[in-house]
């Protein structure tokens, strides 16, 4: 395509949201690209098993089933290719997306940017990242053979994490603000049942321990209000929840406080033609099948906006 060119449709973000939304554009026949900064996926790719995905009764990779997805929404003509958005320009013949370099132009644009994990935002977590600090049990987990690691938060992404860590490390502790998990009751069944799976309630951890790596991390007690020692590990995993990447579109479309993007039932933002999928929008579920049937929700919006 040319840089001149109007596309149908562009679409922000590789993920099953955006991979979906592309599929059922381009089986419309629009003319679609996927703009994805990293792998296709998304935070999917970074998942070791999908069990909740309808139609994998075995469960299958993050990985694998972004590439199937990938492989689809291409086969029918969609274009996947590299590029991060830094701009949304919304106009009145067509749309402007920005990427670092380039510019695509589009009567439609979908907005499937998703999430990233929210970092703890304490002393030694930045400049250990990488370090033993990481947002990636998948990526990282085998470096941690034999270790002692540390995962933080008590939701799915913790607790289901926490159980993958558990075939590389010899001991994985959950540590969790509260006493009760967030995580749906059968990831919660099973990592009760996991050896080599601990949990340390009530407390936060304020800072993470080490200079060329991580050696361990500070816990403050969110019952008693006091100090709680230091848990050594060799790793801290965070999963405390997600941020939405929206920033390349602050201004354009509605948010809400958080930045998340908010979207009415055919997934239509604030500006006619922009829409919005999966985890990046206001919503109350954010799972592979809610993302799912966003983009198709999206994708056959946006080709009625086309007329
Ligand atoms: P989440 O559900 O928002 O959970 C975040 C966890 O971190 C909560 O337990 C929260 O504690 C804790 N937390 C938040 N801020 C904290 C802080 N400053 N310090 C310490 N702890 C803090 O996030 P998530 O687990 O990443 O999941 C995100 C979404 O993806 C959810 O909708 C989830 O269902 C979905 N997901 C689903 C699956 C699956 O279905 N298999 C897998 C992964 C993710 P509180 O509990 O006290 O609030």
């Amino acid at each position: 395509m040319s840089e001149m060119e109007v596309l149908d449709c562009v679409i922000v973000g590789g993920g099953p949201g955006g991979l979906t939304a592309g599929l059922y554009a381009a089986r419309a026949r629009m003319s679609v690209v996927i703009l994805e900064r990293g792998a296709p996926g998304g935070l999917l790719a970074t998942t070791d098993h999908v069990a909740n995905y309808p139609g994998f009764p075995e469960g299958i990779t993050g990985l694998e089933l972004a590439e199937l997805m990938r492989r689809q929404a291409e086969s029918f003509g969609a274009e996947v290719t590299y590029g991060e958005a830094t701009a949304l320009e919304p106009g009145r013949e067509y749309h402007t997306v920005r990427t670092e370099g380039r510019e695509y132009r589009a009567k439609t644009v979908i907005l499937a940017t998703g999430t990233t994990h929210r970092p703890l935002g304490v002393p030694g977590e930045e400049r250990l990242r990488g370090k033993g600090v990481s947002y990636c049990a998948t990526c990282d987990g085998a470096f941690f053979r034999d270790r002692e690691v540390a995962v933080v938060g008590g939701g799915d992404s913790a607790v289901q994490e926490a159980m993958f860590l558990t075939r590389f490390a010899r001991k994985v502790t959950v540590v969790h603000r509260r006493d009760k998990l967030r995580a749906t009751p059968i990831i919660q069944e099973r990592a009760f049942e996991t050896s080599g799976l601990e949990f340390r309630w009530n407390a936060v951890v304020t800072e993470v321990l080490g200079e060329e790596k991580v050696e361990g991390v500070r816990l403050w007690d969110t019952k008693t209000g006091e100090n709680a020692g230091v848990l050594p590990v060799d790793g801290v995993f965070v999963y405390i929840g997600l941020l939405p990447n929206t920033e390349f579109a602050r201004g354009a479309v509605e948010m809400d406080a958080a930045g998340y993007l908010v979207a009415g039932p055919d997934m239509a933002t604030s500006v006619p033609g922009i829409y919005a999928v999966g985890d990046v929008r206001v919503t109350s579920l954010r799972q592979v099948a809610t993302a799912v049937g966003d983009g198709a929700m999206a994708a056959v919006a946006a080709y009625e906006h086309l007329g």
